[in-house]
Protein backbone atom coordinates (compact mmCIF):
# COMPACT_ATOMS: atom_id res chain seq x y z
CA UNK A 1 0.00 0.00 0.00
CA UNK A 2 1.22 3.24 -0.93
CA UNK A 3 2.67 5.11 2.05
CA UNK A 4 2.84 9.14 1.76
CA UNK A 5 5.49 10.33 4.69
CA UNK A 6 7.51 13.66 5.82
CA UNK A 7 11.01 13.77 6.77
CA UNK A 8 11.62 16.35 9.06
CA UNK A 9 15.04 17.63 10.68
CA UNK A 10 17.61 20.47 9.96
CA UNK A 11 19.71 20.61 7.47
CA UNK A 12 22.45 17.84 7.22
CA UNK A 13 20.48 15.50 9.09
CA UNK A 14 20.24 13.13 6.20
CA UNK A 15 16.50 13.43 5.23
CA UNK A 16 18.23 13.38 1.41
CA UNK A 17 19.86 10.50 2.03
CA UNK A 18 17.46 7.94 3.19
CA UNK A 19 14.64 9.28 0.88
CA UNK A 20 16.71 8.02 -2.16
CA UNK A 21 17.19 4.44 -0.40
CA UNK A 22 13.68 4.30 0.15
CA UNK A 23 12.98 5.31 -3.62
CA UNK A 24 14.97 2.13 -4.46
CA UNK A 25 13.62 -0.06 -1.95
CA UNK A 26 10.12 0.83 -1.91
CA UNK A 27 8.89 2.77 -4.95
CA UNK A 28 8.57 5.51 -3.08
CA UNK A 29 8.88 9.08 -4.85
CA UNK A 30 11.63 11.27 -3.20
CA UNK A 31 10.14 15.21 -3.42
CA UNK A 32 12.68 17.43 -2.31
CA UNK A 33 12.00 21.46 -2.77
CA UNK A 34 15.36 22.31 -2.06
CA UNK A 35 16.53 19.89 -5.46
CA UNK A 36 13.76 21.18 -7.40
CA UNK A 37 14.79 25.00 -6.90
CA UNK A 38 18.61 23.67 -7.54
CA UNK A 39 17.36 22.71 -10.54
CA UNK A 40 15.30 25.69 -11.51
CA UNK A 41 18.32 27.85 -10.41
CA UNK A 42 20.77 25.83 -12.74
CA UNK A 43 18.20 25.65 -15.83
CA UNK A 44 18.48 29.43 -15.27
CA UNK A 45 14.19 29.71 -15.17
CA UNK A 46 13.01 32.92 -14.17
CA UNK A 47 11.62 31.57 -11.24
CA UNK A 48 15.87 30.01 -10.38
CA UNK A 49 16.76 33.30 -10.79
CA UNK A 50 14.49 34.90 -8.33
CA UNK A 51 15.17 32.31 -6.00
CA UNK A 52 18.84 32.17 -6.65
CA UNK A 53 20.10 34.69 -3.89
CA UNK A 54 17.69 33.63 -1.48
CA UNK A 55 19.29 30.25 -1.24
CA UNK A 56 22.28 31.26 -1.31
CA UNK A 57 21.75 33.10 1.61
CA UNK A 58 20.80 30.31 3.44
CA UNK A 59 17.06 31.57 3.53
CA UNK A 60 13.44 30.25 2.52
CA UNK A 61 12.08 30.93 -0.81
CA UNK A 62 8.24 32.20 -1.05
CA UNK A 63 5.78 29.35 0.28
CA UNK A 64 3.82 30.22 -3.14
CA UNK A 65 6.89 28.99 -4.76
CA UNK A 66 7.63 25.83 -3.34
CA UNK A 67 3.62 25.11 -2.58
CA UNK A 68 3.60 25.19 -6.61
CA UNK A 69 6.23 22.92 -7.01
CA UNK A 70 4.82 20.10 -5.04
CA UNK A 71 1.21 20.61 -6.59
CA UNK A 72 3.14 20.02 -10.11
CA UNK A 73 4.72 17.05 -8.30
CA UNK A 74 1.58 14.97 -7.01
CA UNK A 75 -0.55 15.32 -9.94
CA UNK A 76 2.52 12.47 -11.12
CA UNK A 77 1.35 10.16 -8.35
CA UNK A 78 4.04 7.65 -6.98
CA UNK A 79 3.07 3.96 -6.78
CA UNK A 80 4.45 3.33 -3.15
CA UNK A 81 3.71 7.24 -2.01
CA UNK A 82 5.69 10.49 -1.45
CA UNK A 83 8.82 11.40 0.33
CA UNK A 84 8.76 15.01 1.26
CA UNK A 85 12.02 15.90 2.06
CA UNK A 86 12.77 19.61 2.85
CA UNK A 87 9.50 19.95 2.83
CA UNK A 88 6.88 21.60 4.72
CA UNK A 89 9.40 24.09 5.98
CA UNK A 90 6.47 26.49 7.24
CA UNK A 91 3.22 26.40 9.35
CA UNK A 92 1.51 27.67 5.87
CA UNK A 93 3.19 25.02 3.59
CA UNK A 94 2.25 21.97 6.65
CA UNK A 95 -1.60 23.66 6.14
CA UNK A 96 -1.44 23.62 1.94
CA UNK A 97 0.02 19.99 2.27
CA UNK A 98 -2.78 18.52 4.12
CA UNK A 99 -5.09 20.26 1.99
CA UNK A 100 -3.32 19.30 -1.54
CA UNK A 101 -3.28 16.00 -0.24
CA UNK A 102 -6.69 15.32 1.27
CA UNK A 103 -7.87 16.81 -2.47
CA UNK A 104 -6.52 13.81 -3.60
CA UNK A 105 -8.33 11.62 -1.67
CA UNK A 106 -5.17 10.55 0.61
CA UNK A 107 -2.74 11.55 3.32
CA UNK A 108 0.31 11.69 5.42
CA UNK A 109 0.85 8.30 6.88
CA UNK A 110 4.05 9.08 9.04
CA UNK A 111 6.06 12.37 10.04
CA UNK A 112 9.66 11.24 10.78
CA UNK A 113 12.43 13.41 12.86
CA UNK A 114 15.46 12.87 12.43
CA UNK A 115 16.73 13.93 15.90
CA UNK A 116 20.93 15.24 15.55
CA UNK A 117 23.24 17.14 17.23
CA UNK A 118 23.91 20.85 16.04
CA UNK A 119 27.40 20.55 16.50
CA UNK A 120 27.61 17.42 14.60
CA UNK A 121 25.88 18.85 11.62
CA UNK A 122 28.07 21.59 10.92
CA UNK A 123 30.91 18.47 10.56
CA UNK A 124 28.82 16.69 8.24
CA UNK A 125 28.27 20.09 5.75
CA UNK A 126 31.98 20.42 5.96
CA UNK A 127 32.51 16.95 4.60
CA UNK A 128 29.02 17.09 2.59
CA UNK A 129 31.26 19.76 0.84
CA UNK A 130 34.45 17.96 0.71
CA UNK A 131 33.52 14.98 -0.47
CA UNK A 132 31.39 16.88 -3.96
CA UNK A 133 34.99 18.87 -4.33
CA UNK A 134 37.27 16.02 -5.10
CA UNK A 135 34.45 13.46 -6.60
CA UNK A 136 35.07 16.79 -8.66
CA UNK A 137 30.81 17.32 -8.56
CA UNK A 138 29.56 21.07 -8.15
CA UNK A 139 29.79 22.14 -4.34
CA UNK A 140 26.50 23.82 -2.91
CA UNK A 141 27.05 27.36 -2.71
CA UNK A 142 25.06 27.07 0.64
CA UNK A 143 27.28 24.17 2.22
CA UNK A 144 29.62 26.22 4.43
CA UNK A 145 29.66 27.20 8.06
CA UNK A 146 28.21 30.80 7.79
CA UNK A 147 25.46 30.21 5.33
CA UNK A 148 24.91 26.85 7.39
CA UNK A 149 24.51 28.87 10.63
CA UNK A 150 21.74 31.04 8.94
CA UNK A 151 20.05 27.71 7.65
CA UNK A 152 19.92 26.24 11.68
CA UNK A 153 18.31 28.91 12.80
CA UNK A 154 15.91 29.80 9.59
CA UNK A 155 15.25 25.46 10.63
CA UNK A 156 14.67 26.97 14.20
CA UNK A 157 12.49 29.64 13.56
CA UNK A 158 9.96 28.15 11.27
CA UNK A 159 10.23 24.61 10.93
CA UNK A 160 10.76 23.63 14.38
CA UNK A 161 7.41 24.93 14.80
CA UNK A 162 6.32 21.47 13.03
CA UNK A 163 7.46 19.39 15.58
CA UNK A 164 4.50 20.63 18.05
CA UNK A 165 2.09 20.57 14.56
CA UNK A 166 2.39 16.88 13.82
CA UNK A 167 2.77 15.81 17.30
CA UNK A 168 -0.16 17.10 17.98
CA UNK A 169 -2.18 15.68 14.88
CA UNK A 170 -0.29 12.36 16.77
CA UNK A 171 1.41 11.28 13.71
CA UNK A 172 4.92 12.07 14.34
CA UNK A 173 7.73 9.46 15.14
CA UNK A 174 11.12 10.43 16.56
CA UNK A 175 14.67 8.39 14.89
CA UNK A 176 17.54 8.94 15.93
CA UNK A 177 19.79 10.86 13.01
CA UNK A 178 23.18 10.46 14.45
CA UNK A 179 23.12 6.19 14.68
CA UNK A 180 24.93 4.63 11.41
CA UNK A 181 23.05 4.97 7.90
CA UNK A 182 22.23 1.60 8.05
CA UNK A 183 20.28 1.59 11.11
CA UNK A 184 18.61 4.81 10.55
CA UNK A 185 17.00 3.72 7.71
CA UNK A 186 15.99 0.36 9.40
CA UNK A 187 14.11 2.17 11.85
CA UNK A 188 12.64 4.23 9.48
CA UNK A 189 11.38 0.68 8.19
CA UNK A 190 10.13 0.20 10.84
CA UNK A 191 7.78 3.55 11.15
CA UNK A 192 6.77 2.61 7.65
CA UNK A 193 5.27 -0.59 8.28
CA UNK A 194 3.49 0.11 11.27
CA UNK A 195 1.93 3.29 9.57
P1 LIG B 1 17.59 21.86 1.05
O1 LIG B 1 18.23 21.18 -0.10
O2 LIG B 1 16.31 21.18 1.47
O3 LIG B 1 18.52 22.09 2.20
O4 LIG B 1 17.13 23.31 0.52
C1 LIG B 1 18.08 24.24 0.05
C2 LIG B 1 17.48 25.64 0.06
O5 LIG B 1 16.34 25.69 -0.80
C3 LIG B 1 16.97 26.13 1.41
O6 LIG B 1 17.99 26.67 2.20
C4 LIG B 1 15.96 27.17 0.97
O7 LIG B 1 16.59 28.35 0.50
C5 LIG B 1 15.32 26.51 -0.24
N1 LIG B 1 14.19 25.64 0.13
C6 LIG B 1 14.11 24.28 -0.02
N2 LIG B 1 12.93 23.81 0.38
C7 LIG B 1 12.22 24.87 0.83
C8 LIG B 1 10.93 25.04 1.40
N3 LIG B 1 10.13 23.99 1.61
N4 LIG B 1 10.55 26.30 1.74
C9 LIG B 1 11.34 27.36 1.53
N5 LIG B 1 12.58 27.27 1.03
C10 LIG B 1 13.03 26.05 0.66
Amino acid sequence: MAKNIILLGPPGAGKGTQAKRLETGRSMVQLSTGDMLRAAKSSGTEMGKKVAAIMDAGQLVTDEIVIGLIAEQLDRGAAGGFIFDGFPRTLAQADALGALLAAKGTRLDAVIELVVDDEALVGRIVRRAEEAASAGEPVRPDDNPEVFARRLREYYKQTAPLLGYYYAKGGLTQVDGMAAMESVAAEIAKVLDKA
